[in-house]
């Protein structure tokens, strides 16, 4: 693929101090058009800016669009990404369960290596910091009748990011019993915006209850565990780590992915299958639920310390970061920021 490149005449000044997450963008964004009959076209990368679309642009009214979230890391002057073949077989699947045009697996990789690579003095250094990589597609036909868009763009933007709670600091997570994230038959598996945008109403019950996010029950029983906000979910109970199996319902984290490799690695028994949230409760009451943590590429590892369910705390474990959330978070950050082996082949340099 042919990548036009425009540079910026105005580099801007790189943020200094605490870094926090996705409010700094870098110096350039990649962006690309769809045009039925002409496929993708016009492979670009530009100065990052402000853009033009038309009010009628369908993703504004029925938003028609999928996203990833991906992360560059900086080592001994070398830059990797991590495992981001798998970010671009997931956009398609998502691409396709919203009606947006595939597109090829290896123009994605080297979308992303170009514009990386362009922008790498802002890929910060440091423990838990990193280059936050956000490629997403919107359907953009400027008509606001409801219809499978004939025009669409593909936009990279890079921000670069602290750690994202503030990193290993345990966080509250409420059990949202009445809201549904996803359902059968939904959308809940592909990564579009429409998910989040039904998530925001449990988002706000959570903070008003002093949690960061809320823990999602599948939508026809409200029994089983789903997985929170932006992340899937792992208990350790009794010793085994237990994360809900994957359904149509549930995001496919690929850190998730990495996470179960690392616990059968440090010779953990896993178990991917159903878990209620009486499961849960009952566990906690007679003390055997040690640990709960989330996973996602922002995040890596979230340790929980508390679920509140129907008004009542469930703390878990001591209520502090517990072992294995730690040594998951200090292996895989190691892993991602080449200081430990990488066995998997998870790093891919730039
Ligand atoms: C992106 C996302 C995750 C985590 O996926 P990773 O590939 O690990 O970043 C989990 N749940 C939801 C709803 C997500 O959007």
């Amino acid at each position: 693929m042919k990548i036009n490149i425009t540079k910026t005449q105005s580099p801007k000044e790189k943020p200094q101090g605490s870094l926090g997450f996705g409010r700094s963008f870098t110096d350039h964004m990649f962006i690309m058009n769809y045009t039925e009959g002409q496929g993708w076209h016009d492979a670009r990368i530009v100065p990052y800016g402000n853009m033009e679309f038309s009010p009628a642009s369908s993703v504004l009214h029925y938003g028609q669009e999928t996203f990833e979230g991906m992360k560059a890391y900086r080592s001994n002057g070398k830059y990797y990404l991590f495992r981001p073949e798998e970010n671009a077989k997931r956009s398609n699947y998502s691409n396709a369960r919203t009606c947006i045009p595939e597109f090829p697996e290896e123009d994605y990789v080297q979308a992303v290596k170009t514009l990386v690579k362009l922008d790498a003095d802002w890929i910060p250094e440091g423990k838990d910091s990193s280059l936050y990589i956000r490629p997403f597609f919107i359907a953009n036909d400027p008509f606001v009748g409801v219809a499978i868009s004939k025009t669409y763009l593909f936009i990279i933007i890079l921000c670069p990011a602290g750690a994202y709670f503030g990193s290993l600091n345990p966080v509250g997570i409420r059990v949202e019993d009445e809201y549904v994230r996803a359902v059968r038959g939904g959308t809940g598996r592909a990564k579009t915006g429409g998910n989040y945008a039904a998530s925001m109403a449990a988002l706000a019950r959570a903070q008003e209850e002093g949690c960061a996010q809320a823990m999602w029950l599948d939508g026809i029983e409200r029994k089983y565990i789903e997985e929170v906000g932006t992340m899937n979910i792992f208990f350790k109970i009794d010793g085994k780590i237990v994360t809900p199996a994957l359904n149509e319902s549930i995001l496919s984290g690929i850190t998730r992915d990495s996470i179960i490799t690392l616990c059968k690695d440090f010779g953990l028994t896993v178990e991917e299958r159903p878990i209620t949230i009486d499961e849960l409760v009952d566990a906690a009451g007679r003390g055997t639920l040690q640990e709960a943590f989330g996973t996602g590429t922002a995040v890596v590892i979230s340790p929980v310390n508390k679920l509140r369910y129907k008004n009542k705390d469930i703390i878990i474990g001591t209520g502090e970061t517990g072992e294995t959330s730690r040594k998951l978070y200090e292996t895989l950050t190691a892993i991602q920021r080449g200081e430990a082996e990488d066995k998997f082949g998870w790093c891919v340099e730039i």
